[in-house]
């Protein structure tokens, strides 16, 4: 099925939806956006989500056209053209089309974009099994350079840890700050598991502050399961009696090897599977 896309509360169908090639949100990767699911029609976290998308807006002096009302209707009206209720929703946001130079002033017609339909992220046996991951040489964006609670169009600097984990087989690859602390993976947050207690970086550690993350220790407080955020180096990981990524495409996955060191037993821990069944449960009880 084709699904139709929204372009500034225009659909169109996939095929046809298209921008300018003088968008900086192309030219530049200026723009910003967000990745979430809906469970049975509803958006999960939907006002946390567009929040994210305006502090981001606000943070590189975007205006965002629109609302947020105006945008969570589009999103459900989207959704509801589409006939989907278990969806992948990227909501894209560019600077417009502008001039061949940097100057975001001479961008003068910013573009909403909804795009609904499904994604899988990772085959289902990981899910299962739990995946196995690499530390990625790239490290993850400087703060003070460009700031990784931006959630931009510029991806790159994921992208390139992307292809040394791909590289090595793997399909997430850890990154690491200028410190050489364990910030994040490349489109998911990490979690470890020692000695009973949950444990994940500070969003101060250099990461996107993941609203699957943010669920998640919520989850583990309601199950009085000890959490701390915590200063995580890569031996912590490798002696983790277990490890899990969240994010709004993967969810909750368990991690059961890294650069090569089994983690654990090797299987998805029990916090691991307690945590992911809570947030089965909370997703679909919306
Ligand atoms: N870190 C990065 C770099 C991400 O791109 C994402 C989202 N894909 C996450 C973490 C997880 O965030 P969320 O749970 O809000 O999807």
């Amino acid at each position: 099925m084709s699904f139709q896309v929204s372009i500034n509360g225009q659909l169109f169908n996939k095929q046809d939806a298209k921008i300018s090639v003088y968008d900086h949100g192309l030219l530049y990767g200026d723009g910003v956006f967000e990745g979430m699911r809906s469970y049975g029609g509803q958006v999960f976290k939907l006002p946390e989500h567009l929040d994210r998308l305006y502090e981001s807006a606000q943070a590189i002096g975007l205006k965002i056209p629109i609302d947020k009302p105006e945008m969570s209707a589009e999103v459900y009206r989207t959704l509801e053209i589409n006939q989907l209720s278990d969806a992948y929703i990227r909501l894209v946001v560019t600077r417009g089309s502008g001039s061949l130079g940097l100057d975001p002033n001479r961008c003068s017609d910013p573009q909403v974009i909804i795009i609904t339909d499904h994604i899988s992220l990772y085959p289902p046996e990981r899910y299962q099994e739990g995946m196995e991951i690499v530390t990625a040489a790239t490290m993850r964006n400087h703060s003070a350079a460009l700031s990784p609670r931006i959630k931009s169009l510029n991806y790159l600097n994921n992208i390139l840890a992307k292809m040394e984990g791909l590289r090595a087989g793997c399909d997430e690859a850890l990154m690491l700050n200028h410190k050489g602390e364990v910030a994040e993976c490349t489109g998911d947050n990490i979690f470890i598991v020692k000695n009973g207690c949950l444990i994940t970086p500070p969003s101060d550690a250099g990461i996107l502050e993941g609203i699957t993350r943010n669920s998640v220790i919520e989850l583990a407080l309601q199950l009085e399961i000890p959490f701390a955020e915590k200063t995580l180096v890569r031996h912590d990981v490798y002696v983790a009696d277990e490890c899990f990524l969240t994010g709004s495409a993967a969810e909750v996955i368990s991690v059961t090897k890294i650069d090569g060191r089994t983690i654990g037993d090797g299987k998805p821990g029990n916090i691991t599977l307690r945590l992911g069944e809570a947030f089965k449960r909370l997703v679909n009880s919306q």
